[in-house]
């Protein structure tokens, strides 16, 4: 008997757990993986979308050439999740399966933010950063801010990186001197679990005279009168908002009564739900790592696993450590990487390495190995 999977979403915790499974138990794999995009892309490729830096159709990835073995993929829109019963409702089928998989991710709420969806602009969806890449090189002078929206928000250096990546770009152009630049984000420090690393973004702010306002979030926008007001109240002039907007859970999840506080909680050792034979993985769980693709992609690994022990009727060694590496844009071609582990010390920590040229290989390294593991391509 084949064991039969359904996977939602073909995300970067989806196509790590398809590509685990496969390679482990393919012959005896009856797995559908479901996606409402045609295409997978990094994250992070919407940094490079939005300033230019690679053409929008380049970084996209079709799922038509994922070919693995026990996998069918199908480019549909999931509107219903029974957890109890394991069905999954599409607007074309319904699919059953003995484990059920939820990896969807996590999606945005612009609503929560007003003036954000008439006046503002965000990078974190990809049409939002197709939509920058066409106002940026527009904006000439005056006050741009980079601000967070709410919390949790994914890739907690993505904020930094844009500021950063957006004064580049500004001084390329040489228009610099007639722009100003804030960064609003809710935490004391740019990445809390790293002093080290929040110590060098602090240093590369003070340098590119990036205005830094930590403890806060975007509230509202106000259009006419040109201003970012932030929760405390105060008022800051914004000709140019880059939005990182307040993030929810996919609303068919929401619908599933998967979650708990907005998010679905799972059991640290192996990723299962609640409800029995399902797991969730990646952004769209309260498992207590950031919503970033790794720490999705090493999420899937241990759920794999117990996938896998359970189907051979073996035992599980494995856990989620809650460990992962995290590129930052610096600028000037330059990357830097923290080392984070979240769960194996009384506290998160995280180890930093300072930018260079050599990281910023590292992280095309990164993102052309999981293309190649995950696509063959
Ligand atoms: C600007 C930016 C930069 C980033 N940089 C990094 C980085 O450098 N490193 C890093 O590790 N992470 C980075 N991230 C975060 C990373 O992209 C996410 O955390 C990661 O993709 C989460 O993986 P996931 O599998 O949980 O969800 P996702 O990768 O978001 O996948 C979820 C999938 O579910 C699908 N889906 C959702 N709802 C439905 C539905 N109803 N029906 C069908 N399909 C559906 C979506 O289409 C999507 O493909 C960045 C994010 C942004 C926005």
């Amino acid at each position: 008997m084949k064991l039969r999977v359904t996977v939602l979403g073909a995300g970067f915790g989806g196509l790590e757990l398809c590509s685990t499974l496969s390679e482990t138990i393919g012959d005896n794999l009856d797995l559908t993986l479901i996606d409402q995009n045609d295409s997978f892309f990094f994250g992070f490729s919407k940094l490079d979308v939005m300033f230019g830096r690679k053409p929008p159709e380049k970084v996209k990835i079709p799922y038509s050439s994922m070919v693995k073995p026990g996998v069918k993929f199908k480019k549909e829109t999931i509107i219903a999740i029974d957890p109890v019963s394991k069905k999954v409702a599409t607007q074309k089928a319904t699919y059953e399966s003995d484990i059920l998989v939820v990896a969807l991710g996590a999606d945005y709420d612009f609503s929560a933010t007003p003036g954000l969806a008439e006046g503002g602009n965000e990078y974190y969806t990809f049409g939002g950063a197709e939509k920058l890449r066409e106002i940026l090189p527009r904006f000439t002078k005056g006050s741009a801010v980079v601000g967070v929206c709410g919390a949790p928000f994914k890739c907690p250096p993505a904020p930094s990186e844009g500021a950063l990546m957006l004064h580049d770009f500004l001084t390329r152009r040489n228009v610099r001197d007639a722009c100003n630049l804030s960064l609003v984000i809710p935490f004391g420090s740019p990445i809390p679990p790293s002093p080290d690393s929040s110590r060098s973004l602090l240093k590369a702010f003070e340098e590119r005279d990036i205005k830094f306002i930590p403890q806060r979030k975007v509230s509202s926008l106000n259009a006419q009168k040109k201003v970012a007001v932030l929760d405390d109240g105060t008022e800051l002039p914004c000709d140019l908002f880059l939005g990182i907007p307040k993030h929810v859970a996919p609303d068919v999840v929401l619908k599933s009564g998967m979650t708990e506080n907005g998010w679905i909680p799972v059991s640290r050792t192996n990723l299962l739900t609640k409800f029995p034979g399902v797991y969730a993985i990646g952004d769209v769980t309260s498992v207590g790592t950031p919503k970033a693709g790794v720490f999705a992609e090493g999420a899937a690994k241990i759920a794999a696993a117990s996938i896998i022990a359970s189907f051979k009727g073996t035992e599980n060694d494995q856990s989620y450590t809650g460990a992962g590496s995290c590129y930052i844009e610096f600028g000037k071609g330059t990357v830097a990487r923290v080392d984070v582990d979240f769960f194996s010390g009384p506290k998160p920590f995280g180890v930093h390495l300072n930018a260079s040229e050599a990281l910023a290989a590292d992280k095309e390294q990164f993102g052309s190995s999981r293309r190649e593991r995950w696509f063959g391509s």
